[in-house]
């Protein structure tokens, strides 16, 4: 369960991981794209606008300079000097002069025909009249743009307002402040020039966008087609995919690692420490004299969230070499009080066995936490038996300190797997013990051919001269416990007479096993 959550969780996260930077490269740049076509469009209005301006200014001044001579109305200088007006300036096509509404003479010369005046279609501040498509009657050339102030008027070409050079295909137009177009160049459709026309901004339209500026007399507009975005888009894109894919394989990469750091066994272990996935058992421990049950010895279980259960042959030399065996004695010491305070204080002189482990041994601080747990469950020392390995006294000093520690304070200390190390029988003698668990392995042999089998008496044999308790482990027959009970073996635990078992059902088998008697030399020995 929890191996699938965590390879389940890292392939959404290396999905999103692999997703993530590539829409985010692909928004960034069509955002990249949008902006510089805005930039680009926007520039082209500024410079289009720039440049109806300046056509404007020269169309005032020719305004200004016959306005400032006082002419004999349509007189040969008057006329000549309109004309070369019209001649000197680029933008102006012909220049007129109106008395009393009508037309009376042109840069061309005195005018017969009868011309009016008519209404304006628009105004430019500064008592401009602007009329957008004008048929010259004089000229008779095409449609031009009239420009009235006092009693003169000028003809202009539109294409004199939006002659800008473009360096991509695009529609640049004026117009006036109100929204009449005075002229575009380009093959946009009517719709978008409108559109562009009508007001400031930056928008699309069908397949085209706009941008439109305006100063005090015109309103500039460039439109061009989105493909134009499109194009931007990929080029960014191009530069951007190479850096997303990057990213994407780094965070892969990240999500693999630690997710298999999560997955190794140590990291599985502390979860699971975390979690309390880990509970303790109890194996009674039998008096074989008598078959009472006089105490248990508790045993570390591991059940995964998935069921599954991992041994503590595994797992107790995982958390050894991680150093989380601390954790887990701390935990067993807390689980022992609230399993069994209650019958331990009632029954004095059951005992609960604990395993300590080699770093414990050599830190002893475990120490102070058993003594404070058990001083406030109003638990004997006594009634906690330490079990300590052979490996354990590896570093033999600090090990022997612990222990020693331990004894004084009343506890009482088992030698655990004895045989199964290095130790010879004349280095137990030398240790702090007060009992001596036999092996498994040697409780098997009894009754075989085994070469086992002949160590077993030795073991008994020293044990006994040492005054060491005994308790045979891994008891499984009648033919064995037998045995034991002749070689005056005390004590025996084993599948004989139970499993391992949660409290409950450890509290109910000692109860049956027991009733209301109690082992005489358990109870001389609790004092
Ligand atoms: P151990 O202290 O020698 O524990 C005895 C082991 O023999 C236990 O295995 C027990 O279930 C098993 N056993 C008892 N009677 C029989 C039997 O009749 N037949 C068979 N086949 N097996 C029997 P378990 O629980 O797997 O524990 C293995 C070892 O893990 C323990 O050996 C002990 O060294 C260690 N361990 C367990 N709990 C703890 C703990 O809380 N702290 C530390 N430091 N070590 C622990
Ligand atoms: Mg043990
Ligand atoms: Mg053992």
């Amino acid at each position: 369960m929890q191996r699938h959550r965590i390879v389940l969780i890292a392939g959404i996260l290396a999905v999103f991981a692999t997703i993530l930077p590539l829409a985010a490269a692909v928004i960034y740049a069509r955002h990249r794209a949008v902006e510089a076509e805005r930039a680009h469009l926007v520039e082209y209005s500024d410079w289009t606008l720039r440049r109806a301006e300046r056509n404007f200014d020269r169309i005032r001044d020719v305004f200004r300079e016959l306005q400032t001579t006082r002419w004999q109305p349509c007189n040969e200088a008057h006329i000549a000097r309109m004309r070369q007006l019209a001649v000197d300036n680029q933008s102006i096509e012909e220049v007129g002069y109106f008395a009393g509404g009508k037309l009376a003479c042109t840069s061309w010369g005195v005018v017969r025909q009868n011309v009016g005046r008519g209404t304006p279609d628009t105004w430019v501040e500064g008592g401009y009249g602007l009329y957008l498509n004008v048929r010259p009657k004089v000229s008779r050339g095409g449609v031009v743009i009239a420009v009235d102030h006092g009693d003169y008027n000028t003809l202009v070409n539109h294409e004199r307002f939006v002659d800008v050079l473009t360096d991509t295909p695009m529609t640049i137009g004026i117009a006036t402040l109100d929204g009449r177009v005075v002229a575009f160049n380009g093959d946009a459709p009517s719709d978008a020039v409108a559109k562009a026309a009508a007001g400031d901004g930056f928008a699309r339209i069908g397949t085209r966008v706009f941008a439109s500026v305006h100063d005090g007399h015109f309103r500039a507009f460039a439109i061009t087609d989105r493909a134009y975005i499109q194009q931007r888009m990929e080029r960014e894109l191009w530069a951007l995919v190479p850096l997303a894919l990057l990213t994407s394989a780094l965070l892969v990469a990240l999500i693999v690692w630690t997710s298999r750091r999560r997955l190794t066994p140590e990291r599985e272990l502390e979860a699971a420490i975390r979690r309390r996935e880990l509970h303790v058992l109890y194996q009674p421990i039998m008096e074989i004299t008598t078959g009472l049950c006089v105490g248990a010895e508790a045993l570390l279980r591991w059940q995964r969230g998935d069921g599954t259960s991992v041994s503590p042959e595994v797992f107790i030399p995982l958390a050894e070499q991680h150093r989380l065996i601390e954790p887990l004695t701390d935990m067993m010491i807390g689980c022992v009080v609230a399993d069994l305070a209650d019958m331990l204080r009632r029954e004095r002189s059951v005992h609960v066995a604990i395993n300590i482990s080699a770093a414990d041994m050599q830190s002893g601080r475990f120490l102070p936490i058993l003594t404070s747990a058990l001083a406030e469950a109003g638990v004997a020392p006594r009634q906690i038996w330490l079990e300590a390995t052979e490996r354990g006294f590896m570093d033999a000093a600090a090990a022997r300190e612990t222990l020693e520690k331990a004894r004084a304070q009343g506890h009482l200390v088992a030698i655990d797997d004895f045989g199964t190390g290095y130790s010879s029988l004349a280095q137990l003698a030398a240790l702090p013990l007060d009992a001596l668990k036999i092996d498994k392995s040697f409780v098997d042999a009894i009754g075989r051919e085994a070469a086992t089998s002949v160590v077993v008496p030795h073991v008994i044999e020293i044990a006994h001269g040492l005054k060491l308790l005994i308790v045979a482990e891994g008891v499984e027959t009648r033919e064995q416990e037998a045995y034991l009970r002749a070689a005056g073996v005390g004590f025996a635990q084993g599948w004989l007479y139970a499993k391992a078992l949660p409290a409950t059902e450890f509290l109910a088998f000692r109860a049956a096993a027991n009733g209301q008697r109690v082992s005489p030399f358990l109870t001389s020995l609790a004092g």
